[in-house]
């Protein structure tokens, strides 16, 4: 994967914004004060307005911001490139909750500064994206993070072509840019004044896309400076709101008002969990696969937008048959390198095993007994422990006759892990 890439999913969710906006404006952004309801202060002198060595006068801000909306962006907002100190010192007093990140091969503490990404940063350039413009079929949205339904960062045939196309139109003015996946994105879009935070950690758009989190900052640093807007680092909720989303997390994740403990996140567990998913978290993660919404679909700031009617998205309601989930439990490495992969890529084909237990997982508490055989195929016959053992715990969920037939038929021949997955779902389906 490219490093020059925006990361919506995993660094946004985890990283990039939880508990960071909360402190006071210590980030580099202009002012020291919290949320800032001022018109978006993209009319004031930009400094660009000079004229270049030779007499050619330089692209405004205006100019800018009118090509971000031809390419079909909802906002665009202007940040300073300084450090971002808070979000170094969250990293810092939460060290073990990130560790993973390492891991993952995310350098969070390099991305705070991005004059480590472009040594010359004088500014960042957020545009802000909607995905949820269009509706996504209603079996996807059940199993799928929205985000991820028509992710194109591996495809490359839609938002990134709109994307390259303003980063060529910087080009040609001769300003240059990067387009950094490990910078703090929402915190970043919240300094450009484009968005505020909601205390399930996601950015809310200030004046797009309904003012729902149904949006992906994309973040350009960039060697020329312009006027910066006025930054929107706060939180936008409504007093009335009894912290739906706290209580919506199924897995306790939301710890507080703007603390996520990201281990116990659902969109995490699904593509970095190690090992057989806890038996305690099975349930509670209920019928997601890859990612999950729960907070962000329960938040009332987020009503108006969803209540909308809108088409459906045709891209990804033509490759829907391929995220079945009985195509997903028996699917083999060339299936998901050609179908799955190129839109849902955090895990490589050699975490095969996590998607077939995500997906047995999933059937589980979906409760339908339809599964059953395809459960069944996948205790007899795939090869990894940790999914023949989530088939088991998934077809005790279940329970029936077929059921119980194919774990009592399996109790002699399975040993450790499997076996005790195994008595432990048939006791389930006597109860
Ligand atoms: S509701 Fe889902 S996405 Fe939100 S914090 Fe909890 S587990 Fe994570
Ligand atoms: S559910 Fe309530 S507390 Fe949570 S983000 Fe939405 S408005 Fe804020």
């Amino acid at each position: 994967m490219s490093k020059e890439i925006w990361q919506p999913g995993i660094a946004s969710c985890f990283s990039q914004s939880a508990g960071v906006w909360n402190r006071r404006v210590s980030d580099g952004s202009r002012s020291g004060t919290a949320r800032c309801a001022a018109p978006r202060g993209q009319t004031g002198p930009a400094r660009e307005n000079g004229l270049r060595t030779g007499g050619k006068r330089m692209r405004t801000k205006r100019e800018l911001i009118d090509r971000a909306r031809e390419l079909g962006f909802c906002d665009i907002g202007f940040a300073t490139a300084e450090p971002f100190d808070s979000q170094l010192e969250i990293l810092r007093e939460r060290r073990e909750a990130y560790a993973w990140t390492e891991a993952a091969g995310l350098d969070l503490t390099a991305g705070a500064d991005p004059r480590t990404i472009l040594p010359e940063a004088k500014s960042l350039i957020v545009l802000l994206e909607s995905y949820l413009d269009e509706a996504y079929p209603h079996a996807l949205e059940g199993h799928f993070g929205r985000c991820y339904l028509d992710d194109d960062r591996v495809t490359k045939d839609g938002m990134s072509k709109r994307l390259a196309r303003f980063r060529a139109f910087l080009r040609e003015d001769g300003i240059a840019s990067k387009a950094p996946f490990h910078l703090p994105q929402r915190l970043a879009a919240a300094r450009a004044g484009v968005g505020d935070f909601g205390k399930n950690n996601f950015l809310y758009a200030r004046r797009a896309a309904g003012r729902s989190s149904w949006v992906l900052p994309l973040v350009l640093v960039a060697d020329r400076a312009f006027d910066p807007d006025p930054p929107t680092v706060s939180v936008g909720c409504p007093d009335w709101c009894r912290n739906a989303c706290i209580a919506a997390c199924p897995t306790g994740a939301i710890r507080g008002p703007n603390r996520l403990d990201p281990r116990r996140c659902i969109s995490y567990l699904t593509y970095y969990g190690e090992g057989l998913t806890p038996r305690e978290l099975r349930e509670p993660m209920g019928l997601w696969v890859y990612g999950c919404d729960r907070c962000q679909n329960v938040c009332p700031r987020n009503i108006p937008w969803m209540a909308r009617e809108r088409h459906v998205n045709a891209r990804v309601a033509a490759r829907a048959d391929a995220f079945d989930l009985s195509r997903l439990l028996a699917m083999d490495k060339a299936y998901f390198l050609a179908r799955v992969w190129p839109h849902m890529f955090y895990m490589s084909e050699r975490d095969l095993w996590r998607w077939h237990m995500n997906t047995a997982r999933a059937m589980g508490n979906s409760r339908d007994d339809r599964y059953v055989g395809d459960l069944t195929a996948a205790l007899a016959g795939n090869a990894d422990a940790r999914v023949r053992a989530m088939a088991a715990w998934a077809m005790g969920r279940i329970g029936g006759d077929p059921a119980r037939q194919t774990l009592e038929g399996h109790l002699s021949r399975e040993d450790g892990l499997v076996a005790e997955e195994v008595r432990l779902a048939l006791a389930a389906t006597r109860d």
